[in-house]
């Protein structure tokens, strides 16, 4: 017999609407507690190495993701003028290929609702978890309308509560359940650089992930379809500044005035008519059980690093897919909880910890001792690991 019955997952983002289906395709009854609407999804893409294509497998959607996605192999490192000087072959692992596939996020987040509704799953949007209250046969749940990231949740006159056997989680970096289980223990610490992201057509020749380096700024253009792909620049940006959008147009065209070349007509042709995507690089890592009683936190909520292996999300989609594993196969919550987090921690913290330190390499900023050490290992060798160990 499954340890739960009925779950509510606070976040319906990559993590929680693949926990939702996964839940739901065995049977679990399960509540979707998302903050914002469908049409609201940040970002541009992302890539999906193969792990999170096989994670994707257990709940029906990897062909999906790969039919209106990009699939590829090797990456490649070229100069600021434009010219290829390396490339670095996928590791030899378990998981198949193709070993990566670019994903636009909307299309993605489309994919996953989709499959999370068709499970049977119930999806409420607009609101978040007020109050909860833990009995030793349940918690009860009060859900009220969400009124932003720093506002308080607002009390539904009527709104009756709801008892569950476990509520997760799955909020990402700002996560309210993590506050709820660890007060300010665990706060997301600025890293001192950020991300620009931008949509564009996809160049003829862009048919895999490229990296270029110009001193301090890190570009990677990424094809996410036959048609699109998006440059993300990695940029320091001292002191957190909160730029206005007005100025984003501006600020992208600067800190990209080093690349010549194709990359500098890239640059050139970015217009006012593009959206841009500005977000500061952020870690948090929770270092204890990631549960407490009948709460759990999974996904970013828990372990959030710069993408630095492209290895966040499909962080989040192997701790989904796990947990429900585990909720199935064991009959008392504790130990299916347990036994979860015995199976994720290492590897959701190995991936945090290691981008964090890549980051601090590539931008030459203070490492620790540890991280020294951890970037030895390199970015093919961190792949190699994550590509052979089993999820
Ligand atoms: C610049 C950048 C590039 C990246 N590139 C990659 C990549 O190429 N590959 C990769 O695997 N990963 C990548 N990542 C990481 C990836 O985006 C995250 O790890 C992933 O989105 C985490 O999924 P999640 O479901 O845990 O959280 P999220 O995707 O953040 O979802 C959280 C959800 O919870 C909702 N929510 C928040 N608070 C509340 C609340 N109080 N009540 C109700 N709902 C709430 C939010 O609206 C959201 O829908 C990248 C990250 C960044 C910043």
């Amino acid at each position: 017999m499954s340890a739960v019955r009925k779950v509510l997952v606070q976040g319906g983002g990559i993590g929680g609407l693949t926990l939702a289906t996964a839940l739901a395709r065995r049977g679990i009854e399960v509540d979707v507690a998302e903050a914002t609407g469908p049409g609201s999804v940040l970002g541009v893409g992302l890539n999906q190495p193969n792990n999170a294509l096989a994670a994707l497998e257990e709940i029906g959607v990897r062909e999906a993701c790969l039919e209106v996605g990009f699939p590829f192999e090797t990456l490649t490192i070229w100069n600021t003028p434009g010219l290829e000087v390396a490339a670095v072959p996928p590791p030899e692992g378990r998981y198949g290929k193709p070993s990566n596939n670019a994903i636009s996020r909307p299309l993605y987040s489309g994919i996953l609702r989709t499959a999370a509704e068709k499970a049977g799953a119930n999806i409420i949007t607009g609101v978040t978890v007020r109050e909860m209250a833990e009995h030793s046969t349940g918690i009860d749940v009060e859900l009220a309308t969400w009124t932003g990231k720093h506002g308080a949740a607002l009390r539904r006159k009527g709104a009756p509560s709801s008892r569950y056997d476990l509520v997760v989680g799955f909020d990402g970096v700002r996560s309210r359940i993590r506050a709820h289980l660890f007060a300010d223990t665990y706060t997301p610490t600025f890293t001192g650089f950020a991300n620009w992201r931008v949509k564009m057509p996809r160049p003829a020749d862009l048919n895999q992930i490229r990296f270029v380096m110009d001193k301090d700024v890190k570009a990677v253009l990424t094809p996410i379809s036959a048609d699109e792909m998006y440059i993300a620049l990695v940029t320091p940006e001292p002191g957190n500044p909160r730029h206005h959008p007005a100025d984003f147009l501006r600020l992208v065209h600067e800190r990209m005035r080093g690349f010549s070349g194709p990359l500098g007509a890239l640059r050139d042709s970015i217009t006012g008519a593009h959206e841009i995507n500005y977000t500061p690089l952020e870690h948090v890592t929770v270092r204890e059980p990631w549960y407490r009683g009948r709460v759990a936190i999974a996904g970013d909520a828990a372990h959030t690093s710069p993408p630095h292996l492209a290895q966040g999300a499909a962080m989040a989609v192997e701790d989904a897919v796990t947990l429900a594993t585990a909720l199935a196969e064991h009959s008392a919550l504790p130990v299916a909880l347990d036994a979860w987090y015995a199976r994720r921690r290492d590897r959701a913290l190995f991936v945090a910890d290691m981008s964090l330190a890549l980051l601090k390499q590539e931008m030459r900023a203070d490492m620790t001792p540890d991280e020294q050490e951890m970037v030895k290992l390199g970015i093919p060798g961190a792949q190699a690991r994550l590509a052979q160990e089993a999820y």
